[in-house]
């Protein structure tokens, strides 16, 4: 599965606070992007350098933030960084690296305030100090910002039932309860996945033509993320969010072609996910609306292990030129051979190098109807550094065997723990049985390419695989012999 993340370089904002400055002596002000922010305690500065509330960072800088009370520790997450800084401590973490920082968090009236030039230079902006004007300076250093390309309510309206009377005004921003402080989208051999970071609540979602698009308004919600980025993935050319109304963030997705889409709303994600539209599918008698969460505990010994990808999908081409399906085919394998010697019977979707579609993997399975289903791939990212493993369960289903299957492969490995996900995936969607996905390691980094294609790290994958599955199975039939 290929797989992108929209840098949210184009994070910066404009968030205008409508508390009045509390202000006595001269305070020092904040210029974000060529707007004053205001805030509802002042900015500080201890030792010659500005402190920020760490509220600006979420709500003006559109980073995400968490702030844990107990350790009196800060994460903070933009632009794929994670910074990590702890109330007068000097050591702060940038993507687990350490550092040394000269102005550490502090707690002023039990408001949390941080380093501004830290923070901002490590959300990819410049700060600049003005003395004469007291002010800092943050501007984002990429300039993508661009409000030209954000759709005119005008443009956007001519199909939609938005009512006209509310008269866009972005300048005129209200506080909203929720932010929308990411938007990334991840792409697979099958689907577009747009991951809108969010607090769940209302939204509406318009599909328009020509050119298709498709359009989210996330009612009371200001945006944390600005501007376009082009996506380029099977299903959407680009991605632009504006704020269409004072309490409305609008996104809109420029399509390739017509899509079926698809919304699933968790606590702080809302998910967007575009798959093809096809008529032939409605000869597929196997396709329930919306996949299944409730899976069927069978009482057998039976599991299916699918190959990702074969013949002529290739799947994700590694950073050296070799293909993910020379990967999943001999960890497929593999992996079989250690279930049997488990004492398992197991059902291959591929045995060789073949296609199959989606469609009949859920399709087999779901004949074969087995205790549980295991599909392998590898990953692949735009950045080359980046490793490890992730298993995927669909949305809303028990994480016990994803959870077992993934902690096994990294205690085995030592591979980057990616940790359990949750996607719409075909394979683990229409599956009716506990299903997973493991993609196995990234084939665009060079080390764990090797890594993947080597015999025996499949071996030892396909045994911690396999490992895993079987502590599911012991888990199974516990639940089994406990129902009367
Ligand atoms: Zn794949």
């Amino acid at each position: 599965m290929k797989k992108r993340y929209l840098l949210s370089g184009l994070l910066i904002l404009c968030w205008l606070f409508s508390f009045p400055v509390a202000g006595l002596a001269k305070e020092p002000a904040l210029v974000i992007n060529d707007k004053v922010v205001k805030t509802d305690v002042s900015p500080q500065i201890i030792d010659g350098r500005m402190m920020i509330p760490l509220r600006v960072v979420s709500e003006s800088l559109g980073a995400k933030v968490n702030w844990l009370n107990q350790e009196k520790t800060v994460t903070i997450e933009a632009n794929q960084k994670t910074l990590k800084l702890k109330v007068n401590t000097k050591i702060a973490y940038v993507n687990d690296q350490s550092l040394t920082i000269d102005a550490p968090p502090k707690l002023i009236q039990n408001r949390t305030f941080v380093p501004l030039r830290f923070i901002g230079e490590n959300l990819d902006s410049d700060v600049i100090w003005d003395q004469e004007k007291y002010q800092a300076i943050i501007k984002a250093r990429e300039e993508k910002i661009d409000n030209s390309y954000l759709p005119t309510p005008n443009e956007e309206n001519t199909n939609s039932e938005e009512p006209s009377s509310e008269e866009p005004n972005p300048e005129n921003q209200v506080q909203n309860p929720r932010v929308l402080t990411k938007a990334e989208y991840q792409e697979n051999e099958d689907q577009t996945i747009i991951n809108l970071w969010v607090e769940s609540g209302q939204h509406k979602v318009t599909e328009l033509t020509n050119p298709d698009r498709l359009v989210i308004d996330l009612s009371d919600t200001s945006k944390g993320v600005d501007g376009e980025a082009t996506v380029n993935t099977k299903h959407v050319s680009t991605m632009r969010v504006g704020q269409f109304t004072p309490t409305t963030t609008r996104v809109v997705l420029e399509l390739k072609g017509k899509v079926s889409y698809q919304l699933n709303q968790s606590a702080n994600l809302l998910n967007v996910v575009l798959v093809p539209k096809t008529t032939s599918d409605n000869s597929s008698s196997q396709q329930p609306g919306e996949g299944y969460v409730h899976r069927v505990i069978n009482d057998n010994n039976i599991i299916v292990v699918d190959a990702g990808h074969g013949g002529k999908d290739s799947g994700g081409v590694g950073i050296s030129g070799r293909y993910e399906k020379d990967i999943t085919l001999p960890t497929a394998l593999k992996l079989k051979t250690a279930l049997e010697s488990r004492g398992f019977q197991v059902e291959m979707t591929r045995s060789d190098d073949t296609f199959l579609e989606l469609m009949d993997i859920v399709n087999i399975t779901n004949r074969v109807n087995p205790f549980a289903f295991v599909s392998i791939h590898a990953n692949k990212a735009g950045n080359p550094s980046v490793t490890g493993v992730e298993t995927y369960t669909f949305y809303g289903t028990d994480h016990t065997l994803a959870d077992l299957v993934q902690s096994s492969i990294i205690s085995k490995t030592q591979q980057v723990d990616r940790k359990v996900k949750e996607a719409g995936f075909v394979v683990i969607k229409y599956t009716q049985v506990p299903s997973i996905l493991v993609e196995t390691g990234f084939i665009s980094n060079q080390g764990e390419e090797d890594f993947l294609f080597d015999p025996n790290n499949q071996t030892q994958i396909a045994e911690a695989i396999a490992e895993g599955v079987a502590k599911f199975k012991e888990i199974q039939n516990k639940t089994l012999t406990s129902i009367p």
